[in-house]
C-alpha cells in the first residue's frame, strides 16, 4: 500500500504576524514546526503502513526552509520525502496550492501508484480546511473530510467513521482516495532515536513546477481567483470594572444593576 500524507510547516500558533500591506503572512524569522493536524495525518498514515505494509510519502508545498517539516515526517516514520518549491507557487490561494499538490501527487502516483492520500483537517495559519476536498477535486478521486477513526482497510477500499454536524456516519470509499483527519483519530507518536537518524540523512526529492508539469497559469498570487482585499487584526476595547459591594450577594445585586444599566440584560 502507498500511502501519501500532506504535511505543512506552520508558524508556531503564537508567532502568527500578517504583512498590512500584502495581506500574507510573514515566515521569516518566524519560529515554524508542522501543522498540528498534520501530526495526526501522517501517523495514521504511518499506522496503516505498519497493518498493511507498504510505503509513505510525504509532500509538502513551501519555501526551502520547510524541508525541516519532511525531515521532521521522515523520523515520525514516513519512507520518501517531496518538496514542492519555485517562485511560481509563492502567494498561491487554497485553489492553486491544491493543484500543485495534486501535480506533485500525480507525479509521485506514476513512480509508484498511490492508493490513499491523508491530509489534516486544517492548518493553524490560513485555517480554511479546502487542500484535501480541492487535491481530490483536481485527481478526481473520492474523498471524505473530517475522519475520526479507520474501521476497516483492504487492498481495494477503507471504511471511515466520519464526523457531522449531527453525529457520525459511515463510508466505504475505494482506493485511490483522499481523506482529511481529525484529531480524535489517534495520538501521534514520537520521534524515536533511529527515525531522528535516518530523517539527517534522508534525500528530500525537490520538484519546480515544470518538474510536475504544471500549468503556470494556474499559480501563484497574479493566477488565483482569490483576492486578499484587507487584512487586519481585530482591535480589542478590553476595559475592566471592579463591581463594589460588601459581600457576595451584593456584588451580585450591584452587578446586575450594571448590566441592565449598560442595557445588556
Ligand atoms: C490570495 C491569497 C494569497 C495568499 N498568499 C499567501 C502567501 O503569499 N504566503 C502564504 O504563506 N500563504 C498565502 N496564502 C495562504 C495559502 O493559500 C494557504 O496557506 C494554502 O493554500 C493552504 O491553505 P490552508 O493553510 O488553509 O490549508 P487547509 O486547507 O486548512 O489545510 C488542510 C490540510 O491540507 C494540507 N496542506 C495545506 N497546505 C499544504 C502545503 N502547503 N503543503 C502540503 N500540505 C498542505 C495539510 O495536510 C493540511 O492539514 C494566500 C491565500 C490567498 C487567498
Amino acid at each position: 500500500m502507498h500511502i501519501v500524507a500532506c504535511v505543512k510547516q506552520t508558524p508556531k500558533s503564537d508567532n502568527v504576524k500578517v504583512d498590512p500591506q500584502t495581506g500574507c503572512l510573514i515566515r521569516s524569522g518566524a519560529a515554524s514546526d508542522m501543522n498540528p493536524f498534520d501530526e495526526y495525518a501522517l501517523e495514521e498514515a504511518v499506522t496503516l503502513k505498519e497493518q498493511m505494509g507498504g510505503q509513505v510519502s510525504v509532500i509538502t508545498m513551501g519555501p526551502p526552509q520547510a524541508e525541516a517539516v519532511l525531515r521532521d515526517s521522515i523520523a515520525r516514520g514516513a519512507d520518501k520525502a517531496y518538496q514542492l518549491g519555485d517562485m511560481a507557487f509563492a502567494g498561491s490561494d487554497t485553489w492553486s496550492t491544491s493543484y500543485a499538490l495534486a501535480k506533485g501527487i500525480e507525479k509521485i502516483n506514476a513512480i509508484t501508484p498511490v492508493d490513499l492520500v491523508i491530509c489534516g483537517k486544517q492548518t493553524n495559519d490560513s485555517d480554511t480546511g479546502h487542500i484535501g476536498p480541492q487535491i481530490s477535486a483536481w485527481l478526481n478521486w473520492p474523498n471524505a473530510a473530517f475522519v475520526k477513526k479507520v474501521l476497516h482497510i483492504n487492498a481495494h477500499s477503507v471504511t471511515v467513521e466520519r464526523l457531522t454536524e449531527d453525529g457520525t456516519d459511515v463510508l466505504e470509499i475505494p482506493f485511490p482516495c483522499v481523506l482529511s483527519v481529525v484529531k480524535e483519530i489517534n495520538k501521534p507518536r514520537v520521534k524515536s532515536p533511529k527515525g531522528r537518524i535516518l530523517a539527517k540523512r534522508a534525500e528530500i526529492t525537490k520538484w519546480t513546477a515544470d518538474d510536475v508539469q504544471a500549468d503556470k497559469t494556474k499559480l501563484g498570487m497574479k493566477n488565483c481567483p482569490t483576492r486578499v482585499v484587507k487584512s487586519f487584526v481585530p482591535k480589542r476595547d478590553v476595559c475592566a470594572v471592579a463591581v463594589p459591594g460588601a459581600n457576595g450577594k451584593e456584588k451580585a445585586a450591584n452587578l446586575v444593576a450594571l448590566l441592565k444599566e449598560n442595557n445588556y440584560i
